[in-house]
């Protein structure tokens, strides 16, 4: 098996991105999202840079122990260009706060007791509250700017959600506390319709005790491919990338495409939408609250200090609504789509420091 750390950029700060456990990793996957970690951080203004790791392996067919020897000799393996002032690692695609804690105990066994050397730790060893949370409430901030800068009314908007996992779900719970409307959400086994608005609550209580929607008591099955053709205000897709490309975008019948995922609309797809006037927030700028908790959980360790969930959210707040109006203001100094825009914001901010 191969493993990658690729180091993308560090002109404002330590490099910063997850390492993914997954068969189809290879250097180039680990470059592209090693790139993209540069521009979302910078988006967000968060005194970072970007990196990103894999390991090419299928980590359903090792036993916990195999796990966790993989994990620790690969820490060991990049330990010679990490650091807590250098580079710091984070969960990603099959890889969570169990495997950071192996990471840290492995790092701190060479260096000293050092918890600001990855983020996404259990609240025992350092992580912060508010984290599982943040991405997802980050897309609930942005959605909510974005409701209010194309006039649209959120207490009345109609929110199609594909992909149900901790991104969707925790969307869906803050969108609904919101008083949004959430018509149809759908996990890997598909999805549920009710024009009507779903039970998010129970809904997510049930997710929560059967791992999946599937045989939830509401709404109408409805399949993934569909689901992203459903009439509504706001289609946020949560799952995968790619899903939204020149094959099925015409069909589409949303206002708004909220990019929850990585990278869900390919680039073809992308000039289609921006030509037909459906306006579609990209990921580095829907999703990077993650990163931004993170980032938070790093300061944290370095100060030795441990914040309230509310004092998190509030800075997320703060972080998530000042990214999105310097990239609204760029989009219409520019008159460009929200994407050219988040990228210019961000790249500007790498080139001046
Ligand atoms: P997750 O594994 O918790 O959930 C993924 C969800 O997608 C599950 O509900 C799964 O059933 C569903 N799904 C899988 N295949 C599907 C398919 N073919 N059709 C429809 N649904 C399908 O993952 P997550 O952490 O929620 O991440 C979702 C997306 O958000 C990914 O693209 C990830 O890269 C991105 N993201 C996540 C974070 C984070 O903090 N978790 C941060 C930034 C970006």
């Amino acid at each position: 098996m191969i493993g990658f750390r690729v180091q993308h950029n560090n002109t404002s700060g330590p490099f910063k991105g997850g390492i993914r456990y997954h068969e189809h990793v290879d250097i180039d996957e680990v470059r592209s999202l090693a790139t993209l970690m540069t521009w979302k951080t910078s988006l967000l203004d968060i005194p970072y840079g970007g990196g990103k790791g894999g390991i090419g392996v299928d980590p359903t067919k090792f036993s916990k122990t195999e796990l966790e020897r993989m994990s620790r000799r690969f820490f060991r393996a990049i330990d010679p260009i990490i650091g807590v002032n250098v580079d710091i690692p984070a969960p990603d695609v099959n890889t969570n706060a169990q495997v950071m804690s192996w990471f840290m105990d492995e790092y701190s066994q060479i260096h000293g007791y050092s918890p600001a050397i990855v983020t996404g730790k259990p609240l025992e060893l350092g992580g912060s509250e508010g984290r599982e949370a943040a991405t997802g409430k980050g897309t609930a901030i942005i959605t909510r700017e974005s409701a209010g800068k194309w006039d649209i009314d959120l207490q009345d908007s109609k929110i199609v959600i594909q992909g149900f996992g901790n991104v969707g779900s925790y969307a869906a719970k803050f969108l609904h506390e919101y008083g949004c409307k959430i018509i149809a959400v759908s996990d890997v086994t598909g999805g549920l319709f009710d024009p009507d608005g779903l039970d998010i609550t129970s809904l997510i209580e049930y997710n929560n005790k059967n791992g999946t929607i599937k045989g939830f008591s509401q709404g109408d099955l409805v399949s993934n491919e569909d689901i992203l053709n459903i009439e509504c205000d706001f289609l946020i897709p949560a799952a995968l990338g790619g899903v939204i490309h020149k094959m099925n975008v015409e069909k589409l019948n949303c206002r708004v495409i909220i990019e929850a995922a990585n990278g869900p609309v390919t680039p073809p797809a992308d000039d289609i939408l921006f030509k037909k006037g459906v306006y579609v927030v990209p990921d580095i700028l829907t999703n990077a609250g993650g990163v931004t908790v993170s980032y938070f959980e790093w300061v944290q360790n370095l100060q030795q200090f441990q914040w309230t969930e509310e004092e998190v959210n509030d800075k997320l707040e703060n972080k998530m609504v000042a990214a999105f109006n310097e990239v609204s203001s760029m989009m219409k100094s520019k008159k460009t789509s929200m994407r050219m825009a988040a990228f210019a914001v961000a790249i500007d901010r790498v080139a001046k420091s």
